[in-house]
């Protein structure tokens, strides 16, 4: 079986006791590959990520400014964003987006950044990927001006011309926990759907059918670790091998096989992520 984790924040301190060994489980248990989120604590460190895959070939990077720190970007910020995106281990730009439930950083502050960072990875040809919460209508519309070449943005907004969908190059709705509604919105935008521990959840009836009703070319896993630990870990800390769980739940769900699943999330994970030239190994 080969798993990518497309969600890690190994950076966190809940892991500065035993990193090595659980990165060697998450190996142990499948996992291929892991995603490092690149957000941190925010700017001006921006290669948290960078650093950490660095030293491990499976490790891929982002690079970004999270919505809750929002508020500490500047200029400075974005163009070091721009050479960054260069580096041969950076896959995507993320996390990006929007979050109301916590509104760390102004809500207008938000905005900008997060469209900044999205004409930023598009001039870098790299996916993002999106946080949001309670923040959809505000996120979906961001991600339809941002996913239009630059030059229609500042030119007609009557341009309603339909994108072509199904090519899943723009990046990562990251822990979606929509329904299947939402989902379909994500999806006609070109999104790929990152479920995590939350599928496994006994009241996420709806993200399961959102799960039921994705494309087999848009799904992926991720743990968001050390948050979020999935079914039967739920409440402890979580780790990259528990993403194991959520692949084995979104088998039952789809009515296929893990192996299945394994292998279809870790193809749309190379076709989005490292088609853009990042280095793995
Ligand atoms: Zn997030
Ligand atoms: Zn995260």
């Amino acid at each position: 079986m080969r798993l990518v984790d497309s969600h890690v924040h190994l950076d966190d301190r809940k892991f500065d006791a035993d990193r090595e060994a659980v990165i060697e489980r998450a190996l142990a248990a499948g996992v291929e590959r892991m995603m490092a989120i690149g957000t941190g604590s925010g700017p001006p460190d921006l290669e948290t990520a960078i650093r950490q895959a660095e030293r491990y070939p499976f490790m891929l990077a982002t690079i970004g400014v999270h919505p809750h720190d929002a508020g500490k970007a500047t200029a400075e910020t974005f163009e070091r964003l721009r050479e960054l995106a260069a580096h041969p281990k950076v896959a995507a730009m993320g996390e990006i987006g929007l979050d109301y439930h916590y509104d760390f950083s102004p809500r207008e502050v938000q905005r900008a950044v997060f469209r900044k960072q999205l004409e930023i990875a598009a001039e870098a040809g790299k996916p993002v990927v999106v946080h949001t919460r309670e923040a959809w209508a505000d996120t979906m519309e961001l991600l339809r001006q941002g996913s239009k070449p630059l030059s229609d943005v500042r030119g007609s907004e009557t341009d309603s011309e339909p994108r072509p969908s199904g090519s899943g190059w723009r990046g990562i709705i990251h822990c979606f926990t929509g329904d299947s509604q939402q989902a379909r919105e994500a999806l006609d935008l070109g999104f790929c759907l990152a479920f995590g521990g939350v599928l496994t959840f006994p009241k996420a009836d709806a993200v399961r059918e959102a799960a039921r009703i994705t494309p087999e070319d848009r799904l992926l896993v991720e743990t968001d670790c050390p948050y979020l630990a999935p079914a039967p870990h739920r409440g402890r800390r979580n780790e990259p091998a528990f993403v194991v769980e959520v692949a084995r739940r979104l088998a039952e769900v789809r009515g296929a096989t893990l192996d299945e699943i394994a292998g279809q999330t870790t193809r749309n994970f190379e076709r989005l992520c490292l088609r853009g030239g990042a280095v793995n190994g």
